[in-house]
């Protein structure tokens, strides 16, 4: 209030009143966001500084101090105070910046070192900006620096990880590809274009490209397989032919797996390829040798075997019927081997598809009996055969008589603690279902896959006195396979194995 005088005559007042609310309210509002601030830099442990250029003073909140490995102090500091804790292999580059930034109004640095009090090396990341210039000369800059040493930690690990799997890829000769199950192109590894020969590498990997290089008669099969583990959302195993611009045909192994989408990115199937071809090769020359040798063993023992029917009847003519019993144990050895070789024959022409069918219209039950009748004899366990209706099928009867003796002989040879074997036949579904239960030694989960195929034996069989071969359910699934049937194994460990396979039945 301020008095109006007129000649020295008091004439009035002047009031003048200023709200002060809002400028109440103003810092009140500055000191909440400071605050707020304040709290957001120390949750995320970020140092933050504030540097007057034009007198060189900087100052640092409690974060800054300890990110630079000292206790939180007010002190003003100067830019040289800063610059001792810079390693000395990234000064010259944050300096650098640091400058720039005066002229250019931004700092911006994603990874420099900061040597802490202690000697401790931390990877930091700052960033900052001129607050106020005069005239287009920066006058304060203010910022943050946070440490993002785990963070590198993790990303080298990430990155030895990566040239890792890269080396061991190239010393495995593993070639890696991937592709988008929409778009059917994606990614493969330097590894795989090599393998393949494929030869427009560009950006991505295609899988029509890819199809394009598969010999032509697995084109289908290879493009088949695909197709359903998309479908199936499942995996791919499959060995097949490949033309190599320059090395010709070569032998593939595939190996891959459905992964579902995520985020933005699209379903795929990503996998492997390794060249098999010599493996391949050393096969087919081992096949044609057990073709070749078991096809020469063939007419020497049709020729031992005539000869010891031939003695056999002569010592049995002559009383000698010592002799002649031991010449009938030789036939019955005889006939063992030409099992054998015979086993063996069937392996060479299954591996080679030239297994050939004979199919008739028969009743699978009347088969079912005839062969435990005829396999009773020389066995000491009971056979209990479940059938009901007639099963009638069209298929090779000498075939599935071979299936049947095979589990027969198998149940009873891997359960030589019980005496009984229990074979049933029921229809269902157009399918004649006939199964061969024991109760012997079962077989292993891990290993009830691998007993369909060709020479494997577990290592029960191996180790024990189980004779074989390890062919025998090569064959028989292999047989049932050509009839478009299927061969199952339901088995517990030491309490038993139940063998079934499926026939079309014939209506
Ligand atoms: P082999 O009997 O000549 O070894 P197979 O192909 O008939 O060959 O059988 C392969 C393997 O499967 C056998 O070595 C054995 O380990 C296992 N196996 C087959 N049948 C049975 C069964 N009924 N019980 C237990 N194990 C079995």
């Amino acid at each position: 209030m301020a008095p109006i005088y007129d000649n020295d005559v008091l004439t009035g007042y002047v009031k003048i009143a200023r709200d002060m609310t809002q400028q109440k309210q103003a810092e009140e509002a500055l000191a909440i966001s400071e605050e707020r601030n304040r709290v957001a830099l120390q949750s995320a442990n970020m140092g933050a500084w504030d540097w007057n250029i034009v007198d060189d003073v900087v100052q640092w909140n409690d974060q800054h101090f300890q990110l630079v490995g000292l206790s939180p102090g007010n002190q003003s500091l100067d830019s040289a105070f800063f610059a001792k804790f810079v390693h000395p292999e990234d000064m010259e580059m944050v300096m650098g910046e640091l400058a720039k930034a005066v002229v250019g109004g931004l700092f911006q640095m994603d990874a420099f070192r900061i040597v802490q009090a202690d000697a401790t090396i931390r990877w930091m990341s700052g960033y900052g900006r001129v607050v106020e210039s005069v005239d287009g000369v920066a006058k304060r800059m203010v910022g943050v620096m946070y440490d993002i040493t785990d963070r590198i930690a993790a990303e080298k690990g990430l990155r030895d990880k990566q040239i890792q799997l890269e080396i061991s890829q190239r010393a495995a000769r593993v070639g890696v590809w991937g592709f988008d199950l929409v778009n059917m192109k994606g990614i493969a590894t330097p590894e795989l274009l090599e393998l393949t020969g494929y030869l427009d590498p560009g950006d991505e990997w295609r899988l029509d490209i890819f199809l394009e290089m598969v010999h032509a008669d697995d084109r289908q099969y290879v493009h088949r397989a695909v197709r359903k583990a998309a479908a199936d959302h499942s995996g791919i195993e499959l060995e097949f032919r490949m033309e190599h611009p320059e090395k010709g045909i070569q032998w593939m192994l595939m190996r891959g797996q459905f992964i579902p989408p995520y985020d933005t990115v699209n379903a795929s199937l990503m996998g492997s390829l390794i060249d098999i071809t010599d493996r391949r090769i050393f096969e087919e020359q081992k096949d044609a040798f057990i073709g070749i040798a078991s096809h020469e063993l063939r007419t020497p023992i049709t020729s031992i075997k005539a000869y010891a029917e031939i003695l056999e009847e002569m010592f049995a003519e002559a009383g000698d019927l010592n002799s002649s019993g031991l010449m009938h144990k030789l036939d019955g050895q005889v006939d063992r081997l030409t099992e054998l070789i015979h086993a063996l024959l069937d392996t060479t022409s299954i591996v080679n598809g030239k297994m050939k069918l004979f199919p008739t219209k028969f009743d699978v039950n009347q088969l079912i009996y005839e062969v435990a009748d005829s396999m009773s004899a020389a066995s000491s366990h009971q056979f209990e055969i479940q059938v009901s209706d007639e099963a009638f099928v069209f298929a090779d009867r000498a075939r599935i008589r071979q299936v049947l003796t095979n589990l027969i002989g198998n149940a009873v040879k891997y359960s030589p603690k019980s005496d009984k074997v229990i074979i049933d036949a029921v229809t269902k579904d157009n399918q004649v279902i006939v199964c061969v239960k024991d109760f012997g030694i079962g077989i292993d989960e891990e290993i009830q896959s691998m007993i369909f195929d060709r020479f494997y034996r577990s290592s029960d069989a191996q180790a024990s006195t189980f004779s074989g071969l390890g062919l025998g359910l090569f064959i028989s699934s292999s047989i049932v396979l050509n009839h478009e049937g299927t061969m199952s194994v339901t088995s517990v460990k030491g309490e038993g194995s139940t063998f079934c396979f499926t026939l079309p039945q014939l209506t």
